[in-house]
């Protein structure tokens, strides 16, 4: 089945089949961790849908929308080789006339942890995935455990906008050496990416702890050995549902969390850690 490049809501239209719908949402320079998303939803739709769109109300002034990476070229052949039906590939404009004044807020869980250090990012993800769905009309959509905060956002907002969409969410897939795919990635040069491990270096050795107050030392401690081209926004230990920090007693999964900015790139991971467990 030849791909289909849909541009607007005509052409969402058109291409829809009846079936089951599975919707990616992404921005773009597709990489392994895209391709698993796409798989995931393959296994459960009829039809499948990325959408690829660089979406300017989720970054702040002084971020990287300008400079993020554009490859569409190269992310059609990813879609045509992971069988997708349609990439959705809206202009900017005609997602946001000028004219534009309702929006989703993200609520308190939109200002913790990545949301201090992003503010109206989450307002700007939420605002987004919801026209996308709007227009995609899905029966289910596949996000990535990578954006953890991100993942726990959209389901706060399927269940408090009762939107009638099944939300899966997707492991992290990482390099060998245990760096998170990122399309920021391509940003790093070769020292960056040797202290860029330290992220993922810290989550481990946390999660390998079984208290929060040890877990914080302990990935806290791999972070400080990587110095100061290291530049570490926060490390945070939070239920995963609501991204509040966990008190010493908490049981059960929760998230540990870390942003660091390496050189000029900034890059976000996770891994879920089972705390006191019994
Ligand atoms: P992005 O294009 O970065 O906005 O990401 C689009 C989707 O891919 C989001 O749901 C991300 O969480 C997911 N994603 C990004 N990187 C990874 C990864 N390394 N593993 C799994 N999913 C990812």
């Amino acid at each position: 089945m030849e791909l289909i490049v849909a541009r607007g809501r005509e052409d969402l239209v058109k291409a829809r089949r009846g079936g089951t719908v599975a919707l990616v949402p992404t921005m773009g320079a597709l990489h392994e961790g895209h391709r698993s998303l796409i798989r995931q939803a393959r296994v459960r739709a009829d039809q499948v849908v990325v959408s690829i769109f660089v979406n300017p109300l989720q970054f702040g002034p002084n971020e990287d929308f300008s400079r993020y990476p554009r490859t569409f070229d190269a992310d059609l052949e990813v879609c045509r080789e992971e069988e997708v039906d349609v990439v959705f590939h809206p202009a900017a404009e005609d997602m946001y006339g000028p004219d534009r004044q309702v929006s989703v807020s993200a609520g308190e869980m939109g200002r913790v942890v990545e949301g201090a250090y992003r503010p109206g990012h989450f307002d700007g993800v939420l605002t987004v995935v919801l026209k996308l769905f709007n227009l995609v009309q899905p029966d289910l959509a596949v996000f990535g455990q990578k954006d953890a905060q991100q993942l726990a956002l959209i389901r706060r907002m399927v269940a408090d906008l009762d939107l009638p969409i099944e939300i899966l969410g997707a492991p992290t897939v990482r390099e060998p050496d245990g760096l998170a795919l990122s399309s920021r990635n391509r940003y790093l040069s070769a020292d960056d990416r040797r202290v860029a491990l330290a992220l993922s270096r810290a989550l481990r050795a946390g999660a390998a702890q079984l208290t929060p107050a040890e877990i914080r030392e302990t990935a806290r401690a791999v972070l400080d050995e990587a110095g100061p081209e290291l530049d570490v926004d926060y490390l945070a230990l939070v239920d995963p549902a609501t991204f509040a920090e966990v008190s010493d007693d908490y049981e059960g999964l929760a998230v540990l969390a870390v942003a660091a900015k390496v050189g000029t790139t900034r890059l976000i991971d996770n891994v879920t850690v089972t705390l006191n467990p019994a």
